[in-house]
């Protein structure tokens, strides 16, 4: 959703990015340097490596306040210097990101909580606006053309409140707890809690991160870690992800973290990250995220990333922020068909992900699925008496927060979500068989490799995969009100 500029203007909000210079009159300043079609191929902003994080944004169905469908971000390299006595978080971020329009102004996402003190484009301060979570930014865009934006901000962060009625998700985003560790969990959204971004699904991007803060303390992101060192008291860690990610799978934490180095069966790199006071946990943590990967890779091919870190947390949930989870330090949290439901979300979720938060079925739903396998296999629940259990509460879910594809807004993330698709699925198995159905398991994240899809996408590709009428089963399961019997 996107507010005038020219309408802030005249409502006096408007500010300029440039630190001790004059204000600026001109309330559409362009880019100093040339925006003539050979930018694309030799500006500052451009770079080959990028190219894997382009996207076609979209406005959101569900939430269509967060997010600019205008902006199409590419890398976002994160420098965040994190104080525990504070609570101060300061960034400077640099922002790399397409256009997808021609405008004299574009919007990222970022809470008011932190106060920006300065934007450039392309190296020049342009006139800025924080008006709400919108951070308006007044500069000439073309249609195509990249970009690079830098933002200096510094504040006390807050959480963002989240749009369900689910007790450990009270609150979305940074998150401070009272001895000054932090951490940041933000499905569906919340990441502009921390830093400017737009904030939704369909763009993903990639990312580096500085992190600093205090020793003992230390930041932790996605990706790899690619240096760690001490610098005049603070610890300084940079991490890279290679491969894009949209904004709710990426995580950050700062805390006095021990961590250990494991390797899966085929040879994946896995981190472990616990508070230094929980580490007589290492040693369990250790063999049941290996275990899990292992099994994820059984069902689902090889794993689609580069490496795969655990990060305990504070907190009574867990996400399955990519290449990094995050888990609150509870049993259930850390227990191993959890560890198997983040780690099948690497696939399921992070590889290929929902382009808006309607489908976020999509996610949940085989996820869930493939844990109450596990379960199965492991000595829990038999999976058919699992899912008829499922179903049979299926009508108060439904009733409570409508069909999985077709929820209500302000119930995200809720059991119709999660068991109902999984149900479906089970359907879907009973109807092309055991051999095919996993076969699609496996095939279809690895089909849509770094990219995104909905409702149409998938439900189309597993029809035309399987060769059989599979439209009744989705519809039946996914859209109507009325909860569907199981295997009738
Ligand atoms: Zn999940």
């Amino acid at each position: 959703m996107r507010r005038g500029l020219a309408v802030l203007a005249a409502a006096g909000l408007l500010v300029t990015g440039c630190s001790g210079g004059e204000p600026s009159s001109d309330p559409t300043p362009g880019p100093s340097t040339p925006t003539t079609t050979a930018s694309e191929t030799v500006g500052p902003a451009y770079d080959p490596g990028f190219d894997v994080a382009l996207s076609e944004p979209v406005e959101d169905r569900v939430y269509p306040d967060v997010g600019d469908p205008g902006v199409d971000a590419l890398h976002y390299d994160l420098d965040l210097t994190w104080d525990p006595d504070t609570s101060v978080l300061t960034g400077a971020e640099t922002l790399t990101f397409r256009s997808t329009e021609a405008d004299d102004e574009f919007q990222l996402d970022l809470e008011p909580a932190l106060e920006v003190t300065e934007v450039a484009l392309d190296g020049q301060p342009v006139d800025f606006v924080q008006d709400g979570k919108d951070l308006v930014v007044g500069a000439d865009v073309a249609t195509d053309e990249r970009y690079v934006v830098s933002v200096g901000y510094s504040g006390v962060p807050e959480p963002v409140a989240a749009p369900t009625t689910r007790q450990d998700l009270v609150a979305l985003g940074w998150t401070t707890m009272p001895d000054g560790a932090a951490w940041t969990m933000q499905e569906p959204f919340g990441a502009y809690s921390w830093y400017a971004v737009n904030d939704q699904p369909s763009d993903k991007a990639l990312y580096d991160f500085t992190l600093r803060v205090a020793d003992p303390m230390v930041g932790v992101a996605n990706g790899e870690l690619e240096s760690r060192e001490k610098v005049e008291g603070l610890t300084v860690t940079e991490w890279h992800l290679a491969e894009p990610a949209a904004s709710y799978l990426v995580t950050v934490a700062f805390g006095d973290y021990v961590t250990a180095e494991e390797t899966s069966a085929s040879g994946v790199p896995v981190s472990i990250w616990l508070p230094a006071d929980e580490s007589d946990r290492m040693a369990e943590l250790r063999r049941t995220t290996v275990a899990a990967l292992d099994w994820s890779e059984e069902v689902l091919g090889p794993y689609p990333f580069d490496s795969l870190g655990f990060l305990f947390v504070d907190s009574t949930s867990g996400m399955e922020t990519q290449t990094m989870v995050t888990l609150g330090l509870t049993d259930y949290a850390t227990s191993e068909p959890v560890l198997v439901h983040e780690a099948v979300h690497q696939w399921w979720g992070n590889q290929v992900t929902p382009r808006d938060w309607r489908d976020l079925w999509m996610n949940e739903g085989m996820t869930m699925y493939l844990q109450a396998l596990w379960e199965s296999e492991n000595g829990g629940e038999r999976l058919e008496a699992r899912l008829a259990g499922w179903a049979a509460d299926g009508p108060e879910m439904r009733a409570g927060a409508g069909p999985p594809a077709s929820y209500d807004p302000a119930t995200f993330a809720e059991g119709n979500v999660y068991y109902l698709p999984a149900v479906m699925w089970d359907q879907v198995r009973e109807q092309i068989g055991d051999d095919e159905f996993f076969r699609l398991v496996w095939e279809w994240p690895a089909s849509r490799d770094n990219d995104h899809a909905d409702y149409d996408d998938i439900t189309t590709w597993w029809e035309d995969e399987s060769g059989e009428e599979l439209t009744s089963i989705f519809r039946k399961h996914l859209l109507a009100k009325r909860q569907p019997a199981y295997r009738p």
